[in-house]
């Protein structure tokens, strides 16, 4: 049975839910909000197994009681979840829950509801849902997860409570993939940073082959404009273009912050990418820290800019003109 021990991360939320249920008023309808990929079925369907389970811990399924067995010799207790995999969610499917939702429990005295991707419920499924919502059986509670709850009728988040379940921390990612994964701390460190706070994008971009290319492009490209190789660095970020840019500017930005801790501190243990630290050593020896940290601070801008839309190749272009003033002066 999913608990909340076997989700990384996200521990003020769970904190929070698990106190709903220890006071013993869970609310009849929740919204459960995040990216693609962040887990958020199995925090609703973790959470729907606290409020069945008939124990009075409130902190994980007991195991014991009459739900938690039913589960475990393979049951469904009385939570029902409702998965269209990809498929809007037809008024039926709404009508069937409501069906159900109208008989009493029988191994409980709750039932529980997962509706997932409710965000993909057609609005006629959504104005049928939203007449349970109004009036819900003491016994029933609704958990519906969503990409974009902008997609839900307001009259339907009105009536339920919208918590933000995908958002981890960088601290709370990078535990997580030391556990699952065998990868470096820099690799970690640099898909941690690119993940927009989901751990199914972290371990998505952690496997990808834009990953691995993204980084050493980073490496090349910092190496070039050291090495006052511009000709070169524009060659390079022409096929940084190519990859992902916010891998291209995290390895950057992370290369960067280890030449001015290594050039403050001399401290090879500091360093985060370890395996290019003779790069690393180089840069620090040869520029003082606070022409580092302008390079660093003009290719974030231009991390930011892009990610405004503006045109990759003329604030690439842009980036290394500003960085080129920078380091002749050396
Ligand atoms: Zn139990």
């Amino acid at each position: 049975m999913m608990t909340f021990q076997d989700i990384p991360g996200r521990q003020v939320l769970k904190e929070r839910l698990a106190g709903e249920i220890r006071e013993k008023h869970p609310g009849h309808a929740y919204i459960f909000e995040g990216p693609d990929g962040c887990g958020k079925k199995d925090f609703a369907v973790a959470f729907a197994h606290m409020i069945l389970c008939m124990s009075e811990s409130g902190s994980k399924p007991c195991g014991k009681c009459r739900h938690c067995v039913n589960i475990k010799a393979g049951g469904n207790g009385e939570l029902y979840i409702i998965e269209e995999s990809g498929k809007a969610i037809s008024v039926s499917a709404i009508r069937e829950l409501q069906d159900n939702i109208a008989l009493l429990p029988v191994c409980n005295d709750k039932k529980a509801y997962v509706i997932v991707d409710g965000d993909n419920m057609t609005v006629q499924a959504q104005n049928c849902i939203l007449k349970t919502l109004e009036e819900p059986p003491e016994y029933a509670h609704i958990i519906i997860t969503a990409s974009n709850s902008d997609n839900l009728i307001d009259t339907l988040k009105s009536r339920a409570v919208l918590l933000h379940v995908g958002i981890n921390s960088i601290a709370e990612i990078k535990e997580y993939l030391y556990n699952a994964t065998d990868r470096t701390e820099a690799e970690i460190s640099l898909a941690a940073q690119c993940s927009s706070g989901s751990i199914g994008k972290a371990m998505e971009i952690l496997e990808s082959r834009e990953f691995g290319e993204g980084r050493e492009l980073a490496v090349d490209f910092i190496t070039g404009i050291l090495e006052k190789n511009f000709r070169e660095a524009h060659g390079i970020a022409d096929r940084a273009i190519k990859y992902g840019m916010d891998i291209f500017f995290a390895a950057v930005s992370g290369i960067m912050r280890d030449m001015i801790v290594f050039g403050t501190t001399g401290n090879v243990n500091l360093l985060i990418n370890m395996d290019k630290k003779d790069i690393i050593i180089n840069g620090a020896s040869r520029y003082p820290g606070n022409v580092l940290a302008r390079i660093a601070f003009i290719s974030e801008q231009a991390a930011v800019n892009i990610g405004y839309n503006a045109s990759k190749k003329q604030t690439m272009d842009a980036m290394i003109v500003k960085i080129t003033e920078e380091l002749t002066k050396w």
